[in-house]
């Protein structure tokens, strides 16, 4: 399988169509070896234009939505992200090839091994990924110059605001369980401020700033 062409075709035509323009995020969604963050047995539709399960009924969100969250991070060389829902490790590794250092926290335990490994095949070496509830954020590394969150808040945790450096963004879905809005929010000295991007749906976010069990 040509999985060059696929990656080239998948940026061609889900994600430049759509309004992903910066070129970071576009070169890495051009690098980032997808089929390596799924299940084997998934490997034809590793770029295909939906989310895919990827075990303990999670999934690994489609390759635009990913492309959407990463370009609202607005990352830049030498960021230092927090990433709250490890899952296949796939963002991840599209924030590792635009940022400095990147940590993660997956609830799952066999979720964030599968994670590493991944991760480590494809050559990244520049994160951490810690088993827990990721609603607190990971308070010991902070701030961060973003946290992504890849699962879905019924309303954002303050943690993850108080781990955020002024100028700092946190990208997130909220909402109800089976529905929500990725919501942008910026921290600044005078206060935070939020936009709504649009509509979207995840795996809901269980902790004690998320969903209950
Ligand atoms: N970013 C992932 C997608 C993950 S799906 C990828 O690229 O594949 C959402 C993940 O969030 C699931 O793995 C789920 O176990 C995890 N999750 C849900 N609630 C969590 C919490 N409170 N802390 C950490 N991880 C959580």
């Amino acid at each position: 399988m040509d999985f060059d062409a696929m990656r080239e075709r998948m940026v061609a035509e889900q994600l430049m169509p759509r309004g992903i323009t910066d070129p970071k995020v576009l070169d890495a969604f051009r690098k980032v070896p997808r089929h390596l963050f799924i299940p084997p047995e998934l490997s034809l539709n590793a770029y295909a234009d939906y989310p895919l399960p990827i075990g303990e009924s999670q999934t690994i969100s489609q390759p635009y939505m990913a492309a959407l969250m990463t370009q609202y991070l607005d990352l830049a060389p030498g960021d230092k992200i927090l990433e709250i829902g490890a899952g296949s490790g796939y963002q991840l590794a599209i924030i590792l090839e635009i940022a400095g250092m990147a940590y993660s926290v997956e609830r799952i335990q066999s979720l964030a091994e599968g994670a590493s490994s991944a991760l480590k095949r494809a050559g990244y070496n520049n994160f951490r990924i810690k088993v827990g509830d990721g609603t607190l954020g990971w308070e010991e590394e902070g701030p961060y110059d973003g946290i992504i969150v890849t699962a879905a808040a019924p309303k954002v945790p303050d943690s993850l605001l108080m781990q955020l450096k002024y100028g700092g963004r946190l990208v997130i879905p909220v909402g109800g369980r089976f529905s929500q809005i990725l919501t942008l929010f910026r921290k600044e000295k005078t206060g935070v401020t939020l936009k709504e991007i649009c509509g979207c749906v995840f795996v809901p976010l269980v902790g004690r700033q998320g969903w209950g069990e």
